[in-house]
C-alpha cells in the first residue's frame, strides 16, 4: 500500500488514486495536482481507460472556456471478498472496488476450533456472497481479512494471538488460494481503522478505538495505519489504569488493572453480573444501556471513563485530530461516548483537546468488513498491479 508515495507521484496508480478517492476529477486537475505535463497525464488517463479502470462521463463546471470532461473510476471493474473473523462470530462480504457492500453473510464461530474449521467456513461464506451477488470466482480481485490478534502483515501469519489458539503462524492466505488473486491479512484494529477512514482516506492523525471483548486501537498517522516496529502499536488493553478504591482485576495478561480488564466487554458483563443484571452476553449489556436501564447505563458510562482516562494520556502524547469509538460495546452510543468524553476532556492539556473531535462509529457492525475490502482494494490497486492492467 502506496497512498503516500502514490500522492506525490504521477504514477498511473497515483492517478486512479487522485479520482476514486475523490481529489481530482479531470485530466486539468491531475496536471494541477501532479505537476506532470498535460501529455503524460492524457496518455496515462487514456491507458486506464482502455483497462477499464476510468471511464468519461459528464461535464464538470467551466472556470471560463469549455467545461472540462469529467473521469470517474469504474468501481465495477472487478470486486474484493472482505472477510471479518472475530472471536465468536466470521462475517464476510463481497464489495465492488469502492468498498460498497453487494452481498453480505456471517455465521457465529469459536475461534478456538483452530484455522482450518474456520477459514473453511469463511470461504463457504466467500462462495455464498458471490453467488447472491451473481459474480463468479475470476471477478475476485483480492481478498482482505482482519483477524482478532497480532498478525505479521508483510505475510499474512497471525504471530502468538493470545485469543487463537492453534492460529500462530498459519498462513491465512493459502487458504483463499482458490479466487487465485493477492490476499492481505492484518489485525482487526487496524482494518477497522481503514474502514473508518473510509473510501475517500484522510490526511488526519486519529485514534480508532475498539471497544468489543477487549480494547485495541489503531494509530493512523497522516491518513495511514501506524504499525509500530513490530506491528504492535495501538495495543491500549493492557495499559495499566489507577482503579477506584484498592480495586485489583487480575487480567487475562497475568498482570492486574489492564484497562482491558477494568473496561473491556468481558469486564462489563462481569460487572453486570455481578450487579445481579439479567444478562449472558456483552450485546445483552449494551442492549439493556441502550434501552435505558440505570444500572446498565451506569457500568457502561464507568467503563466509558475508565477508556477515556487512557485516551487523554494519549491524546496529550499524540494530538489526534480526533478519535473515533467502534466495536460491540460502541453499539452503546452515548452513555459510552459521555464517559469517555468526560474524562478525556477533563484530563486533557487545553492545546491538544481545544479541536479534538471525539465520536462513536456510525456502522461499528460494518466497519470491520468495509475496512477488510478497503485494504484489499488499496493492495489490488498499487503501482505495479496497475502497471499490469494497462500493459496486458
Ligand atoms: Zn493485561
Amino acid at each position: 500500500m502506496s497512498a503516500v508515495n502514490a500522492q506525490v507521484s504521477a504514477s498511473p496508480a497515483a492517478l486512479l488514486h487522485h479520482v476514486r478517492t475523490g481529489r481530482a476529477r479531470s485530466r486539468a486537475e491531475l496536471v494541477a495536482m501532479t505537476g506532470a505535463s498535460r501529455n503524460t497525464i492524457s496518455n496515462r488517463v487514456d491507458q486506464l481507460i482502455a483497462a477499464n479502470l476510468l471511464a468519461e462521463g459528464g461535464r464538470g463546471w467551466s472556470t471560463g472556456g469549455r467545461p472540462p470532461t469529467l473521469l470517474q473510476f469504474n468501481s465495477e471493474a472487478g470486486c474484493v471478498l472482505a472477510v471479518d473473523l472475530g472471536v465468536t462470530s466470521v462475517d464476510v462480504a463481497v464489495t465492488d472496488l469502492s468498498a460498497r457492500v453487494l452481498a453480505t453473510a456471517g455465521h457465529p464461530i469459536d475461534i478456538a476450533e483452530g484455522p482450518d474449521a474456520v477459514l473453511a467456513e469463511a470461504r463457504r461464506l466467500g462462495r455464498r456472497v458471490l453467488a447472491e451477488a451473481g459474480l463468479d470466482d475470476a471477478d475476485v480481485r483480492a481478498v482482505g481479512v482482519g483477524v482478532p490478534g497480532p498478525v505479521e502483515f508483510s505475510t499474512g501469519r497471525p504471530s502468538h494471538p493470545p485469543i487463537m489458539p492453534g492460529w500462530h503462524d498459519h498462513p491465512i492466505p493459502d487458504a483463499f488460494s482458490r479466487w487465485g488473486a493477492p490476499v492481505f491479512v492484518d489485525n482487526d484494529v487496524n482494518v477497522m481503522a481503514l474502514g473508518e477512514l473510509g473510501v475517500e482516506g484522510s490526511d488526519q492523525d486519529a485514534l480508532v478505538v475498539k471497544v468489543g471483548t477487549g480494547v485495541g486501537c489503531g494509530v493512523v498517522v497522516g491518513g495511514r495505519v501506524y504499525r509500530g516496529a513490530q506491528g504492535s502499536a495501538g495495543d491500549i488493553g493492557h495499559i495499566h489504569v489507577v482503579a477506584a478504591e484498592g480495586r485489583s482485576v487480575l487480567c487475562r495478561c497475568g498482570n492486574t488493572n489492564c484497562l482491558e480488564a477494568l473496561a473491556g466487554g468481558a469486564s462489563l458483563l462481569r460487572d453486570a453480573l455481578a450487579a445481579g443484571l439479567p444478562v449472558t452476553s456483552t450485546r445483552d449489556v449494551v442492549d439493556l444501556a441502550i434501552r435505558g436501564d440505570g444500572p446498565a447505563l451506569e457500568l457502561v458510562r464507568e467503563a466509558g471513563r475508565t477508556i477515556g482516562s487512557v485516551l487523554a494520556a494519549l491524546v496529550n502524547f499524540f494530538n489526534p485530530h480526533r478519535i473515533v469509538i467502534t466495536g460491540g460495546v460502541a453499539q452503546a452510543g452515548l452513555p459510552l461516548l459521555s464517559g469517555i468524553r468526560e474524562a478525556v476532556y477533563a484530563r486533557a492539556m487545553p492545546l491538544a483537546a481545544r479541536t479534538l473531535d471525539v465520536s462513536v462509529s456510525d456502522a461499528p457492525e460494518l466497519s470491520g468488513r468495509v475496512g477488510a475490502a478497503l485494504m484489499a482494494i488499496e493492495g489490488y490497486l498499487d503501482d505495479d498491479s496497475v502497471r499490469e492492467a494497462i500493459t496486458s
